[in-house]
């Protein structure tokens, strides 16, 4: 099991429900490369910065912002609130980033009807009953309407006349569907919206630019790029628990179509992956600790959403899932975040396999009566019961620990290259 640290491209994506600690990877990478760029999602994403004692919530951008001299893109497959990017880079300015930013220009915006939408639907007895709870920021309407073809692209935008006739359509469009199908009384304002988007157009066209050219020249000219992911493999809209899912391809395929990167040229990809998982939003999860142990790892972990502040679903490592990430990601690397919350813990458990009525599962079933009576089997494992904030190599890290993260790795036939046992960026071990 080697790992390649003579990369051009990297992916960083997460392993398993999302919020697995990507953006601390992200920004221990962020030093080595020149491009960081978002592929898909939009602002439903979330990463906390904090600069010279400042905090800063990002949603949108991707977290490689930190590193002065790295080129931010995001790429075709994001979908953008210009009003949230625009806050989002006057909040770096003041905090002294001077952003060098480009735009696709294929990138679809997203608009307040579409954000309307997207919770007016949230209150539908089916959308209750089905799909995974939305953070409603626009994010699925806005990406149903790109599959509709009425959507509006960044470089639609940009252009007066375009704008004006795309933007027609699809807002009588919008405003019939969310009062008939969705029974909403809002009246929007059109000439108030449309004026707004005009003047967005007009502080962002300098950044717009034809994404995959400029990426893939950069790598003609030996440039570094890393690929941020968004949300994690089970939240992949076709590989993913669906419909408890997001609406864009979070897996590393996710970077061909998203950014115009072709397949070959991707030569490393990291799992990010928590020793334990968390998830928000609905559907069943085997491993769910539904008790004391469950609030405890929740607080330890501190695991509240960065965009919403909901408190996360806790369970147990799955690797039947994990097979599964590691199946479509194809990781070349993990990185192994949060193993300080489990420092305290007597026992700690991995879920190797799943038992339905007698049979046993090794892979994830599409079929969800299926999967919803799924039990976990489980391999039991000693806590190290020692702190390992402060460790800083690996050899020196608990014996039990070390047993633990290579039952993982040889589980998957993939190394585990970065332990991180704290926030800090300090708190990082290479293995
Ligand atoms: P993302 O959604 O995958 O990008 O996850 P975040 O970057 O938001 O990480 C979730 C939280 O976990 C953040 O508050 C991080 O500071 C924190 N975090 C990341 N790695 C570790 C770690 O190894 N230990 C602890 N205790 N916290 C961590």
């Amino acid at each position: 099991m080697e790992i390649n640290n003579q990369w051009q491209t990297v992916v960083i994506v997460g392993a398993q429900w999302g919020d697995e600690g990507k953006g601390k990877v992200t920004d221990y990478y962020g030093y080595q490369t020149d491009f960081v760029v978002r592929f898909q999602g939009g602002n439903n994403a979330g990463h906390t910065i904090v600069h010279e004692g400042k905090t800063y919530k990002l949603h949108l951008l991707p977290s490689g912002v930190l590193h002065k001299n790295n080129h931010v893109v995001l790429a075709n497959g994001v979908v953008i609130d210009p009003r949230i990017l625009l806050e989002e880079l006057a909040k770096l300015k003041e905090a002294g980033f001077e952003l060098q930013l480009s735009i696709s220009d294929r990138a679809h915006v997203i608009f307040p009807f579409q954000v309307l939408m997207d919770s007016a639907s949230e209150s539908t007895e089916t959308a209750n009953k089905f799909s995974a709870l939305s953070t409603q920021r626009g994010i699925w309407p806005t990406y149903s309407d790109k599959a509709a073809r009425v959507g509006i692209r960044m470089i639609d935008l940009i252009n007066p006349s375009i704008f004006n006739e795309k933007f027609d359509l699809l807002f009588e469009l919008q405003q019939k569907k969310l009062s008939l199908i969705y029974g909403s009384e809002v009246q929007l304002d059109k000439e108030k919206i449309r004026a707004e988007y005009v003047r967005y157009a007009d502080l962002l066209r300098p950044f717009v630019a034809n994404v995959s050219v400029l990426l893939n020249n950069a790598l003609d000219n030996k440039s570094k790029i890393l690929f941020e992911g968004a949300q994690g493999a089970m939240l992949d809209i076709d590989h993913g628990l669906y419909p408890y899912t997001t609406s864009s391809n979070t897996t590393s395929g996710g970077v061909c179509t998203g950014a115009g990167i072709a397949p070959q040229k991707i030569e490393k990809v990291i799992g990010v992956v928590k020793a334990y998982i968390s998830r928000v939003g609905g559907g069943y999860l085997p491993t769910e600790l539904h008790d004391a142990l469950g609030s405890e790892i929740r607080e330890l972990g501190g695991e509240y959403g960065t965009t919403t502040g909901r408190a996360r679903r806790i369970g147990w490592l799955d690797m039947v899932q994990l097979r599964m990430a590691n199946r479509i990601n194809g990781f070349t690397s993990m990185a192994m975040t949060k193993i300080d919350v489990l420092d305290t813990l007597d026992e700690i458990k991995i879920c190797t396999a799943y038992r339905y009525k007698g049979t046993i599962l090794h892979e994830v079933p599409a079929d969800l009566s299926v999967y919803n009576e799924c039990e976990p089997i489980y391999e039991v494992f000693p806590g190290w019961l020692t702190s390992t904030g402060h460790v800083k190599t690996y050899g020196e890290l608990p014996e039990k620990l070390r047993n633990y993260l290579e039952y993982i790795e040889s589980s998957l036939h993939v190394p585990i290259e970065l332990v991180s046992v704290g926030p800090d960026r300090l708190a990082t071990i290479l293995k």
